[in-house]
């Protein structure tokens, strides 16, 4: 057996917080508001879909882009929700969740050294995929202000310049539950623009906007014929686990996307892709009902914290919310977090892992909110532990 086996790129990568998380949950019985996933089922328009394209055979290799009817519903949804036309034979590319496409995207865009610049914290493939393509990482730190996590503008514009080759942005944003407004997405739009710089942007929490609106950075002047736009299905139907994605963007750079994603995955979830576009083409009424049960979910969330002593970061958007732990006389969310089981019985997970400056984020912890309401009740009645 050789001495070295992981690469070197991958050596510092172990098991994912959320794996270790969602097995400590499991170990101790504890209440699992760690990794973010939904515990009921999404529509059952779509999860009848899924079943009856298995019925009829939707069971072998798509094509590599995507079946054309989710190809055609996602450009029909781009049109709906955000104004934006995009032809779907040759600006949409279906990928196995919004995972495969970001890695993907960034496997086919980023060369051995290219900079990548990125708001820390950042979501955890991020750093990954990254690293699998060679390139290195470049953060801008988002804080806690007066409306909500914001950046300092003379970081970002120290970050993006002549060396970088790629803008990655989240919005809205996991951990932080930020959303990116006009002026912000108005700069950064900018900043690519003046250096030349390709964007993706990672939108699977498009329609999980409590507060304020998700704008896309590829509407910003300058930016469609530089941007690839992903997002998935898993958040927006409650059905993680099918891991339908896409990525949207102008012909020649989702060519190499796909270039790349023909070596992954090749394709994925035959049956779950007609299902998929059942559930863009749902009418006002699911979108408007889901928004609005996970807003109530979100308060009661929040609200459950604050009232056992947390100092909360009310989310504008997404699954979770991002709470200061110092009121409990400590510092170290991740030691927190392993203790939380036997102190109170609950799971979630320490935001340090999403930084690389580990002094910004080690008193924060992330709670997930796609629960039941006796889920996140029992789980507040349980953290009053804590008090
Ligand atoms: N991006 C962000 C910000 C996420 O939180 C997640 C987790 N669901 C993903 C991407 C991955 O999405 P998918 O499950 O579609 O691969
Ligand atoms: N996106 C989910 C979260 O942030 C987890 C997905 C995963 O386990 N990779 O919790």
């Amino acid at each position: 057996m050789p001495q070295r086996l992981i690469t070197s790129k991958l050596a510092s990568f172990g098991e994912t917080i959320f794996a270790e998380m969602s097995a400590l949950a499991a170990r101790t019985g504890a209440v699992n508001l760690g990794q973010g996933f939904p515990d009921t089922d999404g529509p059952t328009e779509v999860s009848d879909a899924a079943i009856q394209a298995i019925r009829d055979g939707h069971n072998q290799y798509p094509p590599g882009i995507g079946i054309a009817d989710l190809r055609h519903a996602i450009a029909e949804h781009q049109q709906r929700f955000y104004g934006v036309t995009v032809d779907p034979d040759t600006e949409v590319l279906v990928t196995a969740g919004a995972t495969e496409a970001l890695t993907a995207a960034l496997l086919a865009l980023c060369d051995d050294g290219d900079e990548v610049v990125v708001f820390e914290p950042w979501y955890d493939s991020y750093g990954a995929a990254i690293a699998m393509a060679g390139a290195t990482k470049t953060v801008v730190t988002l804080r806690p202000g007066n409306n909500g996590y914001e950046f300092d503008e003379a970081e970002l514009r120290a970050a993006i310049g002549p060396s970088t080759r790629l803008f990655l942005l989240n919005t809205p944003h996991n951990p932080t539950g930020k959303v990116f407004t006009d002026e912000e997405l108005s700069l950064i739009a900018q900043l690519c623009v003046e250096h030349d710089v390709l964007v993706i942007t990672d939108e699977v929490y498009e329609h999980l906007v409590f507060d304020g609106e998700h704008r896309l950075l590829a509407t910003y002047p300058g930016m469609a014929e530089r941007t690839v736009t992903i997002s998935s299905g898993g958040k927006t139907f409650s059905f993680t686990g099918w891991k339908i994605g896409w990525a949207i963007g102008p012909t020649e750079i989702l060519q190499a996307v796909r270039t790349a994603k023909q070596y992954l995955t090749y394709v994925n979830g035959a049956p779950f892709q007609p299902a998929t576009a059942v559930g863009l083409r749902l009418g006002d009424d699911y979108f408007d009902g889901f928004l609005a049960d996970m807003r109530m979910k979100r308060d009661l969330l929040s609200d459950g914290l604050e009232s056992v002593g947390f100092t909360v970061y009310r989310p504008q958007g997404t699954y979770f919310v991002t709470t200061d732990i110092r009121n409990f006389g400590t510092d170290d969310g991740r030691q927190f977090c392993l203790d939380l089981p036997e102190r109170a019985g609950v799971v979630a997970v320490p935001n340090v892992v999403f930084y690389d400056n580990k002094s910004e984020g080690s008193h924060l912890v992330r709670f997930a909110f796609c629960k039941k309401v006796g889920v996140l009740e029992e789980a507040v009645e349980r953290l009053g532990a804590l008090r």
